[in-house]
């Protein structure tokens, strides 16, 4: 599988200048949800997204004050931590609303599960104040009210968004945790999340250029001993995962690859999810008519239009 073929998305915010800000995914796969599926969140969805790589990037790293918004057909996209600075949600409501309309329209499919993930990874930029020191924070004192008017509402927003981070990861925990799934999720240093997000200086004497800093304070809060046992307790969730899923070769393809198998000699559609459900199909409705069923099973392999994913 190439690395282009891996189902990719990013969160960024689409909005109207002081108007209503609404989550937008930007998915390099198709998520044509009819309507019984949707919810709340997923209020784009339709054909995988027809635009550059530099337009998400750019409409997921722009933050207000920082860097422009950018428009992509006649749409305004800022940075999704302004109100999703952490899409771990967005991500399990994803993949569950996926994988249920995909069972939904493959009935038999043994491969699908109600809950498809394992182990959900949520990695933050450095631990972010907490609400009563937030409430300590001055903010400047400024004259020109189209410039007032602006900033206030950015702080606003951005409120809402600090207090988000601890909720949403919180209720993360909980519905993996419901589920006997594993969630790990690691803040990142404090002394990081204090940076301004316009640092960047050089070294000076005593100081660490920003760069050296960050590497500095990351490492140092990876050796921190809970943060350190819970990478080995991921790394072995995750060795566990793939070497569980290589032991059955069939099933390691599905997850991979997405074949799945149809069989040509019903008259209706039918298609199973791994290779030795078909052979058994055949082997029960078909003896009489297939003289070679590894043929058959070749000749009925399909792969999905979209690649890559368990969908
Ligand atoms: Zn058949």
């Amino acid at each position: 599988m190439d690395v282009a073929d891996i189902p990719s998305m990013l969160v960024a915010n689409e909005f109207e200048y002081y108007g209503e800000r609404r989550v937008h995914l930007f998915r390099t796969y198709d998520m044509d949800l009819p309507n019984g599926f949707l919810n709340f969140r997923f209020h784009n969805c339709g054909r995988a997204d027809n635009c550059f790589i530099w337009e998400v990037a750019r409409a997921t790293s722009a933050a207000p004050q920082y860097f422009k918004s950018i428009k992509i057909d006649e749409k305004n996209y800022d940075d999704g931590g302004f109100g999703w600075n952490n899409p771990a949600e967005i991500a399990l409501d994803e993949v569950n609303m996926k994988e249920k309309y995909e069972r939904s329209k493959r009935p038999g499919d043994s491969c699908a599960s109600e809950f498809p993930l394992e182990v959900l990874i949520s990695i933050g930029t450095g631990k972010t104040k907490t609400r009563a020191q937030r409430a300590q924070t001055r903010w400047p004192r400024l004259t020109a009210p189209n410039m007032v008017r602006k900033i206030l509402w950015h702080v606003d927003n951005g409120m809402k968004f600090i207090t988000d981070v601890e909720r949403v990861d919180g209720r993360v925990e909980k519905a993996l945790d419901e589920k006997s799934k594993q969630y790990f999720r690691w803040d990142g240093p404090e002394e990081v999340g204090r940076l301004k997000l316009d640092e960047w200086k050089p070294a000076r004497r005593s100081r660490l250029s920003t760069k050296n800093f960050i590497e500095e304070e990351i490492n140092r809060y990876l050796k921190q001993k809970d943060n350190e046992e819970r990478l080995r307790r991921c790394a072995k969730a995750l060795v566990e995962l793939r070497r569980g899923r290589a032991e059955d070769e069939e099933r390691w393809r599905r997850f991979t690859e997405c074949t799945y198998y149809a069989c040509t000699a019903c008259s209706s559609v039918q298609s199973f999810s791994l290779p030795r459900e078909l052979r058994a199909h055949i082997c029960g409705q078909h003896q009489q008519g297939v003289s070679n069923i590894e043929e058959e099973i070749q000749k009925g392999e399909t792969y999905p239009k979209v690649a890559g994913g368990p969908w």
